[in-house]
């Protein structure tokens, strides 16, 4: 892709993501760091060309596979609540998709690794991600419900799939102080904070959300 394609124009332009940015910030996402990861990644590039002029909606789209791109909000919300006014640290996202989230995490953290357990949309990722030149992160095609224990613990977790119970696996794979952040539920689904403390772990529910469910073994 030619560097306009990557910066984008007209409706992909980054007057439109400043726009985008904007309006996550009147939502009330507060972290600057945040913000300007949002800002700065261009969503077009992980759209298909017929969507693309949609890309800075804050609307979830559709991936191809049943999958989809998650809405702009929910993934500030979701890395906001993650990072708590800290660091990511070393981070590990469950679901990947086509990519777009791993690389608002790419922007935010050194260490970060991915899992997406559909391979084509991998594929697309690997891509994606090569475009933009965010070659530390590191993906894999697996199935998130086992985590990543060669690369584990983490400091922070994140799923872009809901369960209806949080994985225990991938809390055993939290180092101490770490944080998970995940859509909990069925048909109904809320933002669940998981943080591993001194004396255990200590579970923080926020706003409904709505996400493709976490599925067993990969494809
Ligand atoms: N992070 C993406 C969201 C993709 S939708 C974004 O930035 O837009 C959620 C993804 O989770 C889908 O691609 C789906 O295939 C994947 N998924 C579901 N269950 C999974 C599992 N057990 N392991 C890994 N990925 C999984």
């Amino acid at each position: 892709m030619n560097s306009a394609a990557l910066t984008g124009i007209g409706m992909t332009s980054q007057r439109t993501r400043a726009r985008m940015v904007d309006r996550l910030r009147a939502l009330g996402i507060g972290d600057t760091r945040v913000l300007h990861a949002m800002g700065v990644v261009p969503r077009h590039v992980f759209l298909e060309q017929a969507l693309a002029n949609r890309a800075y909606d804050d609307t979830a789209l559709p991936l191809g596979f049943g999958q989809t791109i998650s809405q702009p909000f929910v993934v500030a919300r979701m890395i906001e609540i993650l990072i708590a006014g800290r660091e990511l640290g070393k981070t590990l996202e469950i679901g990947a998709g086509c990519g777009y989230q791993a690389a608002i995490l790419g922007v935010l953290s050194k260490q970060v690794f991915a899992v997406e357990r559909i391979a084509p949309l991998l594929a697309r990722a690997r891509e994606n991600l090569k475009q933009l030149k965010l070659s530390h992160i590191r993906l894999k095609h697996a199935d998130g419900n086992l985590g990543l224990a060669e690369a584990a613990p983490f400091d922070t977790i994140i799923l872009a799939a809901a369960a209806a119970a949080v994985p225990q696996t991938l809390l055993a794979q939290l180092a101490p102080g770490g944080r998970l952040v995940m859509p909990l539920g069925g048909a109904e689904q809320v933002i669940c904070l998981v943080e591993r403390g001194e004396i255990g772990f200590v579970e923080t529910r926020f706003d409904a959300v709505r996400f493709v469910p976490l599925l067993p073994g990969v494809e």
